[in-house]
């Protein structure tokens, strides 16, 4: 397989799991993926406020869809999640899993898998700071050591900035998906130095056919 070096139609990158694909390297899969990391609350289902209630949980219309998207992409669909509600008190560890369950649940009934979820339970004002809590970036360094993510060729999709400024920390690209909570001027940054898609939809198709 022959392609040209450079031309006007040569993406950006050619992906190093293309290159696996094709054979030209002899790297596994596995250490060349990339990941989307997704936000959950907002993003993927809907923001009620610190969820605690597994019976709470409802995927936003496209979620599945998109996730799905990136699944058979052989993309890390990967989630993160301030939950500062545990620091808070308002919820537990355990209600924590259980939402995190239920949403395994529904995106399963659709065909759709999560690799990973990740979460920071902290609150600079309850626990102190912490290096886990977005937008720090302790947790996508965890998750690329865990599933062996290049991180500079991801991407990071969210409804607020922080979900997002990680992109800028690794490289990678960040979409910022505007919810009813989000600040103007976070829509206004993103516009600036990141991306701005009206949907998960439009983002995915960002991702997928850049
Ligand atoms: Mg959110
Ligand atoms: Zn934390």
């Amino acid at each position: 397989m022959t392609e040209p070096e450079t031309g006007p139609h040569t993406p950006r990158r050619r992906s190093r799991t293309q290159l696996a694909v094709t054979g030209e390297q002899t790297t596994s899969l596995r250490e060349v993926r990339r990941a989307v990391f997704f936000d959950r609350d907002g993003t993927l289902i809907r923001d009620v406020g610190y969820i605690k209630d597994p019976d709470q949980v409802e995927l936003v219309p496209q979620a599945a869809s998109v996730v799905r998207a990136i699944n058979y992409a052989l993309w890390a669909a990967i989630v993160v999640t301030n939950q500062s509600g545990i620091a808070r008190g308002l919820l537990t560890e355990l209600d924590y899993l259980a939402v995190k369950a239920r949403v395994d649940d529904l995106l399963a009934e659709r065909g759709a898998y999560v690799e990973a979820h990740y979460h920071c339970p902290h609150h600079p004002d309850f626990t102190g700071p912490c290096a886990c809590r977005k937008p720090g970036t302790a947790l996508y360094d965890l998750a690329a050591a865990e599933h062996a993510i290049s991180l500079a060729e991801s991407v990071w999709v969210g409804d607020r900035w922080r979900d997002i400024a990680p992109a800028l920390h690794y490289g990678g690209q960040g979409i910022l998906i505007p919810s009813a909570t989000t600040p103007p001027e976070e829509i206004e940054r993103a516009r600036q130095e990141a991306t701005v898609a009206p949907s998960l939809l439009d983002a995915v198709h960002l991702i997928l056919h850049a």
